[in-house]
C-alpha cells in the first residue's frame, strides 16, 4: 500500500467504466487493495478545531444523461451523503500548468492554457536562453516525451552557450520514442536568435 498507508480509498464520482484510467491502472490498485468506492463524490472535508483533517462527507451518485465530455452526468442523490474517517486526504482532479513560474516571469509567453510556448524544435522560449520542456509545455503528456525535450533542450543550451547555431542532431534524441513528432527533420538549421547572435 502507498506511502505505507493502512488502507487507501478512491472516491470517484462515475462507474469504473467511465474512470479516466487504463484498465490495468485499475486493476494494480485493486490488486494492492485500493478500495474504490464508485458514484461516490466528495462534498465536504471534515476537520477538528485544530484544523486537522479528520474525515471527508462523501455523496452517492447516480448516472444522468451524457454531458459535454459525452460521458453520463453524475448527478447526487438527495439525502445519501455520509462520512469516512480519514488521515490525509489526496486531490487529484485534473492537470494544469502550475501558474506560479510562469505568471512571475516577465516576458515569457504563454498559451491560454498557461503553458509555455516554446520553438518547436530548440525548446527556447520567448526570453532568449530560456528553454522549457516537458508538461509544462505539451499539457499533460509522458515521460518519454518529457525526457525527450530535455534532451533536445540541453542540446540547444549547449550550442546557445558556445555561440553557435542551434542544429539538431539526429543522435540529440535517438532514444526517444516518436521522435518524428517532436522534431520533424533530422537536422534543422533554425533561424534564431542565436544566429543572429553569432554572427
Ligand atoms: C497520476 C499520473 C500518472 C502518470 N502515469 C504515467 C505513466 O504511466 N507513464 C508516463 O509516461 N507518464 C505518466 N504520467 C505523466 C508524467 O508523469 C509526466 O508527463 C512527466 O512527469 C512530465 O515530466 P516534466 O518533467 O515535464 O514535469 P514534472 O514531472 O511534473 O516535473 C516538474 C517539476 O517541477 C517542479 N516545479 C514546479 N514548479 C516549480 C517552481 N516554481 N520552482 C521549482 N520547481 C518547480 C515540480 O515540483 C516538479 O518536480 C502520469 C502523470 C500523472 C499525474
Amino acid at each position: 500500500m502507498c506511502g505505507g498507508c493502512e488502507k487507501v480509498i478512491c472516491l470517484y464520482r462515475r462507474t469504473r467504466s467511465e474512470a479516466p484510467a487504463r484498465i490495468e491502472e485499475l486493476e494494480h490498485a485493486e490488486e494492492e487493495g485500493v478500495d474504490f468506492r464508485w458514484l461516490a463524490a466528495p462534498v465536504e472535508v471534515l476537520g477538528n478545531e485544530d484544523g486537522i483533517v479528520t474525515g471527508v462527507r462523501v455523496q452517492k451518485m447516480e448516472l444522468g444523461e451524457p454531458d459535454l465530455s459525452g460521458r453520463p452526468r453524475p448527478v447526487p442523490i438527495d439525502g445519501s451523503e455520509y462520512d469516512i474517517e480519514l488521515d490525509s486526504i489526496i486531490v487529484g482532479i485534473g492537470q494544469g500548468a502550475n501558474p506560479l513560474l510562469t505568471q512571475a516571469t516577465e516576458g515569457l509567453d504563454v498559451d491560454t492554457r498557461g503553458r509555455i510556448i516554446t520553438e518547436e524544435i530548440t525548446q527556447m522560449t520567448s526570453i532568449p536562453g530560456v528553454f522549457a520542456g516537458g508538461d509544462i509545455v505539451t499539457g499533460a503528456a509522458t515521460v518519454i516525451l518529457a525526457m525527450g525535450a530535455g534532451k533536445l533542450a540541453a542540446h540547444s543550451i549547449d550550442c546557445y552557450l558556445r555561440g553557435v547555431p542551434m542544429v539538431v542532431e539526429e543522435e540529440a534524441a535517438e532514444d526517444v520514442d516518436d521522435v518524428e513528432e517532436i522534431m520533424a527533420p533530422t537536422v534543422i538549421e533554425l533561424e534564431t536568435r542565436t544566429q543572429n547572435r553569432a554572427h
